[in-house]
């Protein structure tokens, strides 16, 4: 037994020594293309689990194109921007927020901080990826903070503006008081980064003021509305209250007042207050369009408010749920995705009164000091004492939180820059169409849902750390978008003086940049700030505006902006989009996958990918998210230690998490591939090893006789049919469960059953070197691309050359001639018949190795009652002396346990030359050697020893045999024997 994981690094040493994965390359150069875009990672975080799994995936399907003879260009990328490497920065910094990097540290410094500190897990990465055996051009990687990278970000975003496509609009969005920017939907859904909260949700009064229906509906007494909302702090700019035109409402008595909310909701409202009683009921339409004084007069004068007539009062919706609440809700136009898209029909004002770093605004006097969300209570005290709150509540709900630093989200207005998506979308639906997804159901499914709901793409991020929005604005209303360096110094009027303290002198306008100068030109927003433009219709200085660009539109521009198209390579461009094969978890469909299909169609009118695997989420083995922190899983470099990359790629690989479904990471179940398929696979090819005569691999004889020769090769070309299937369709889970059949079947029965083959001097043994070494010759080629490391290792048993490796190889293809589907369902036949024997043997209690009279099988129509090879395959694994075929017997199959005489002896005799054996080998002795034995046996077994002294000394190989009999107390050790070289 060998240290497996010592042996990989052995390999992986030779891979590199010889340049293994520079020589496939090579091979291939000239073969058809295989395009492969590797989705970049945050470099900010330490490999996990999750990026070993995608990073396997990503290393299967073009290991096994490449043996199909096409060239897969392997190229590394880095996800350079944004949050997590900036709040990484701020942490290192000691500052927090905007205000921080802004006046204390300087955007510039924060900026060459986040450059210096971006790539700090670069070698941890490159030692894990190398360590599971990937095959890339790590070194050679492209880096989203390349100016080449960004400029052609700013290309694509030109395309789209010249398009008509990008817009400055208000939105809600969720937001991070925190990072002080906007967080898109799918990060947060991205991440799960929902946590369950008890928030306080208020019912509050809302004194009704409308002259008309005080008149039809009152008799002097007050009458409020009821209305319900879980965040308290946004009634000081809510604009509206809505009501459901379609529900029944009733006007309630209670305390010498009027209530007016849902019918369907009284009960639960009114829920421990005491006596109250229906004055009236009437549908919602009565309730429309009625003024009331709202609680709070903050915004009272603001100019928005004043300059319109409709403000405080009930409009009807058809979004109320009459499951919670009141059946009134509070119109927050800032606050909420539905409220402003209601505000934007009833023309409400917007107006935001949380500042960026979530505090209420100095407008809000009574409030100001405290941060919004935390004024719930407050708010409620207040309310309670101008006996405008009939209740509080503890609410719990599932809230957003940022995903970077876990602030609480909320929703705010803002404006922002956006890539119009409703326009194309359904371009973008039918070219779905054209894409294979794996699993199947993410196309139509999930996918799918994603394109129709799909809102526009806010691309503005109001950061540091990223490739700055490329516009410019003018005050008189001038508005423009740069699409290049080249562009960008023709228009600026200070391009030299900004860029002249760089290390490089500013190019001459119009010259173009050598590409050194290019890995220069720092394009970030520090120095992107600083250029103005002139207004080309008033001639006025142009500003940048101040966001910074969504590193998703940098990760979707991948497939061309690695290129710097179309500043080059622009040939080498067109011939990769699109990919044909891209992997990913399943929450990039949101994001990347999303993202990149979106870009390419917008841009380029085409997919930019034509098969996606898409796997699941890793978890531990109770089904929590892995955690570092709670360090509620092991270590992957344990694991590699222990079992080795080929066990946890097999592992991963096997698993329905290659088909986007959970996986409960179990160790023991690395463990078990690591016992079940590396080391039985190993062990077919170390006995090969030992008993091969030849050092190369012989050529199949002409006439294959041995019924398990035929066997196995049958066996082989139909599995080299099947995984070539499943590798097409992208299936590794049918590809793995196909290798671990075959290798078990091939040493639990073809090695197991030609044990005795290999020990003859015979044309036989010769046929099953042949046979097998050709079996592991092609199967270690079907295996190259899951197993590498076990692949090479059986490459090298079987007899390689020095510096050629598996890898290669070319794919194996299928003899077809060879496959014999009935002597597969024949052999299958024996093999449950021999389980079953065996098995009763274990229920008898009688050794294997103790000779039987007879098996009987019930089965009259057999397959195999004629076939005398295939009974003596039977025979010799169920060690009986006869097979008979009987329709009586109770069970499949009956052995006859009867021992006579005779038979006992035989085993007793077989057991003895077993152990002599054994203590032959345990004195490291050769079959020449020649020694003396000494035994001492129970007196029956003296007797058979000395009746049967003369073919022992053959069998032992022995000079002299002296047999005595063993003391009663030694009776636990049956036979003891010793052995004395002579
Ligand atoms: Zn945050
Ligand atoms: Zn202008």
């Amino acid at each position: 037994m060998y240290d497996y994981p010592e042996q990989e690094n052995r390999i992986l040493q030779f891979w590199k020594d010889n340049k293994i994965f520079e020589k496939t390359l090579a091979k291939t150069e000239k073969k058809r293309d295989f395009v492969f875009y590797d989705g970049p990672p945050f470099a900010t975080g330490l490999p996990h689990y999750g990026h070993i799994l995608s990073s396997v995936a990503k290393d299967v399907f073009p290991r096994y194109k490449t043996m199909n003879d096409f060239y897969v260009a392997r190229r590394w990328g880095w996800d350079c921007h944004g949050l997590p490497i900036e709040n990484i920065v701020e942490k290192e910094l000691g500052i927090s927020g905007k205000k921080d990097i802004e006046n204390k540290i300087g955007v510039a410094k924060f900026n060459e901080t986040c450059r210096s500190k971006v790539l700090t897990y670069t070698k941890e990465w490159k030692k894990m990826v190398d360590r599971i055996g990937r095959f890339i051009d790590f070194d050679n990687s492209y880096k989203t903070m390349d100016p080449t990278y960004m400029e052609s970000v700013w290309w694509a975003l030109k395309t789209l503006w010249d398009k008509g496509l990008i817009y400055e609009g208000k939105k809600v969005l969720m937001y991070c008081p925190h990072c002080e920017t906007p967080i898109s939907k799918a990060e947060v859904a991205m991440d799960n980064s929902y946590e369950l909260e008890k928030d306080l949700s208020v019912t509050v009064k809302f004194k009704i003021t409308d002259e008309k229906f005080l008149q039809k509906n009152s008799d002097g007494k007050n009458i409020y509305f009821l209305a319900w909302t879980t965040t308290p702090w946004s009634l000081m700019s809510t604009m509206g209250l809505a009501i459901d035109v379609s529900a029944d409402y009733v006007k309630l008595s209670f305390n010498d007042e009027y209530y007016i909310l849902a019918k369907a909701r009284v009960e639960n409202v009114m829920d421990g207050l005491g006596d109250y009683a229906i004055a009236d009921e009437f549908n919602g339409k009565k309730i429309e369009n009625v003024s009331y004084k709202h609680v709070y007069d903050f915004h009272k004068n603001n100019i928005e408010v004043l300059k319109r007539k409709n403000v405080f009062q009930t409009f009807g919706v058809d979004y109320i749920e009459l499951t919670e609440g009141t059946g009134i809700v509070t119109i927050n136009p800032a606050y909420g995705e539905i409220d402003y898209e209601s505000g934007k029909k009833f023309d409400l004002p917007v107006i935001v009164d949380v500042n960026s770093t979530g505090y209420f605004e100095d407008s809000i006097a009574k409030f100001s000091s405290k941060k919004a969300q935390e004024s719930s209570e407050a708010i409620a005290d207040d309310l309670k004492q101008r006996h405008l709150l009939l209740r509080s509540d503890i609410y719990e709900h599932n809230y957003p939180h940022c995903w970077r630093c876990d602030s609480k989200l909320f929703y705010r207005a803002l404006s922002a820059w956006f890539i119009d998506i409703q326009k194309d979308k359904k371009k973008f639906i039918k070219l779905n169409e054209k894409i294979n997804w794996y699993p199947e159901h993410l196309k139509h499914g999930r996918f799918l849902n994603i394109l129709e709901d799909a809102p526009d793409w806010n691309i503005s991020r109001n950061r540091y750390w990223a490739t700055p929005l490329p516009f410019w604005k003018c005050p008189c209303g001038n508005n423009v978008c740069i699409g290049s360096v080249k562009e960008l110094r023709e228009k600026a009027t200070n391009f030299d003086e900004v860029y002249k303290s760089d290390k490089v002198a500013a190019p001459q306008s119009g010259a173009s940049l050598a590409q050194n100068e290019w890995e220069e030109l720092d394009l970030h927003k520090d120095k992107a700030d600083k250029i103005k433009l002139k207004c080309d219709k008033c001639g006025k200085e142009m500003q940048r505006v101040p966001e910074v660009i969504d590193c998703w539109v940098e990760s979707a521009s991948m497939p061309f902006a690695e290129l710097h198209y179309p500043f080059e390579n622009r040939e080498q461009f067109k011939k990769r989009l699109p990919a044909q094969y891209i992997a990913e978890y399943i929450a990039q469909t949101r994001t990347w996958f999303y993202y990149m299909h979106v870009l390419s169609v917008l841009l380029f009118d085409n997919i930019s990918f034509e098969n996606v695997v898409c796997t699941g989420n890793i978890l531990n083995d109770k089904g929590e998210k892995l955690s570092k922190s709670k360090r509620n899983f092991t270590d992957p470099w344990i694991i590699l230690e222990q079992y080795g990359a080929d066990a946890l790629r097999f592992y991963l690989m096997s698993n329905p998490v290659m088909q986007a479904e959970d996986l409960f990471f179990n160790d023991h179940d690395v463990r078990d591939v690591y016992n079940k398929v590396i080391n039985t696979l190993c062990n077919s090819a170390e006995f090969y090893r030992i008993y091969a005569e030849n050092d190369k691999v012989q050529p199949l004889p002409k006439r294959i006789d041995n019924i398990l020769d035929r066997w196995i090769l049958s066996k082989l070309n139909n599995f080299i049919v099947e995984i070539t299937s499943s590798m097409n369709a992208y299936n590794t889970v049918i590809s793995c469960r196909l290798i671990k059949d075959f290798a078990e079947e091939l040493s639990l029965w073809y090695v197991r059953r030609s044990r005795s083959r290999f020990k003859e001097d015979s044309r036989d043994r010769k046929d099953a070197e042949a046979v097998l070494g050709n079996v592991l010759l092609n199967f270690s080629k079907a295996i190259a691309p899951i197993l590498p490391f076990t692949a090479e290792f059986v490459f090298e048993k079987i007899g390689k050359k020095d510096e050629i490796s598996i890898h290669l190889e070319n794919w194996p293809e299928a003899d077809k001639k060879m496959i014999d589907r009935n002597l597969e369902e024949k052999m299958e036949e024996v093999r449950a018949i021999v389980n079953l024997a065996l098995a009763e043997r274990i229920t008898k209690g009688i050794k294997v190795k103790q000779p039987l009279a007879s098996l009987k099988i019930r089965n009259q129509k057999s397959q195999i009652r004629n076939n005398n090879n295939l009974l003596d395959l039977i025979k010799d694994e169920v060690n009986v002396k006869e097979i008979v075929f009987d329709g009586n017997i109770e069970n499949e199959v009956e052995l006859d346990a009867n021992l006579t005489e005779e038979l006992e002896a035989e085993g007793i005799i077989r057991e003895i030359i077993r152990a002599v054996q054994a203590e032959r080998k345990a004195q490291n002795l050769v079959p020449k050697d020649r020694i003396s034995v000494q035994m001492f046996v129970p007196a029956k077994e003296k007797l058979i020893v000395e009746k049967n002294k003369e073919f022992l000394l053959k069998e032992f190989r022995a000079a002299e045999v002296f047999v005595e009999k063993s003391a009663e107390e030694s009776q636990d050790k049956k036979y003891s024997i010793k052995i004395t070289p002579l």
